[in-house]
């Protein structure tokens, strides 16, 4: 039986030797969010793993030495305060997209019904979240990977919004899709990385993370123009996309012509992240 306290203090050291940049940090987040310890047992460090938890915790452990994402070996990560369980089919939900439905919630937490479609739900947590904290709202959600739609689904059921969010497999480059309803808001943070960047990116997003949730094509714009031209809204209605760096001018620029009242969002770093506008 070995003590909370001796297991970080050897997996530290074991991971400390990797190129891992925050090692304990990582241990404590498979501790809490997989083994479900609290951060008090944690702290004091006496409480005993049983030999399931010890498997658990091997396991993961050895998945993390492997440079794979603490989200994925964890099984999951918070997005909106909303525990989203994350695979490798999905994108890991990202602080800088809550700008995005932390946007779409200000603008429309006082209206009446309305559709909102998402274009590359990977776990759906742009999508379920919009349903959470829109309680009037009906949600669809979109990806071309059908492993995401399953996890989409199952993250939409675990948090009880199941009944306001359907998803399907499609791939939005095909046009844009049959829906029961006409939109009233349509949100996307698709794959905006510029094909040469992707060689550049960080080994762990790039060994892990679904290709086709990062990759935009020669200039990352691909999914943004697609989705401009083929959009289907309500007069009125609204687009917002979560833009990458630099991108945010071309965005509204590509948007321009059908849309109106175009205006961008920065983020916590001052990066132009969020690009909207509403349908002419
Ligand atoms: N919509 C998902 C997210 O924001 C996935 C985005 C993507 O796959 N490009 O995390």
């Amino acid at each position: 039986m070995v003590k909370l306290k001796e297991l970080r203090k050897n997996a530290l050291k074991d991971l400390g030797a990797t190129t891992n940049d925050s090692p304990l940090a990582d241990i404590d987040y498979i501790l809490l969010n997989l083994l479900k310890f609290s951060r008090t047992d944690i702290l004091l460090g006496e409480k005993t793993l049983d030999c399931n938890q010890k498997k658990l915790f091997d396991e993961a452990f050895a998945q993390l030495k492997s440079g794979k994402p603490v989200q994925y070996t964890a099984g999951g990560c918070e997005f909106m305060s909303l525990w989203f369980e994350t695979n490798e089919s999905t994108l890991i939900p990202r602080a800088d997209t809550e700008i995005l439905v932390e946007l779409i919630i200000e603008k429309y937490k006082d209206t009446g019904e309305i559709n909102i479609l998402d274009i590359g739900t990977g776990t759906g947590c742009i999508a379920i979240s919009l349903a959470h904290f829109l309680p009037h709202s009906k949600v669809w959600g979109i990806d071309i990977s059908a492993e995401a739609i399953k996890t989409a689904k199952k993250n939409a059921k675990r948090l009880g919004a199941s009944d306001r969010c359907s998803f399907m497999e499609w791939d939005i480059l095909r046009g844009f899709p049959d829906l029961p309803q006409q939109m009233d808001i349509v949100v996307s943070n698709p794959p905006y990385i510029p094909d040469t960047d992707i060689a550049g990116l960080d080994k762990k997003v790039k060994e892990f993370e679904p290709l086709s949730a990062l990759a935009g094509g020669n200039d990352g714009l691909d999914f943004f123009r697609k989705i401009t031209e083929d959009v289907k809204l309500t007069k009125n209605g609204c687009l917002a996309f979560e833009v990458g760096i630099n991108q945010a001018m071309d965005v509204c620029d590509i948007m321009s012509e059908r849309f109106c009242h175009i205006e961008t969002k920065k983020d916590l770093s001052g990066i132009d992240r969020v690009v909207f506008g509403l349908f002419k």
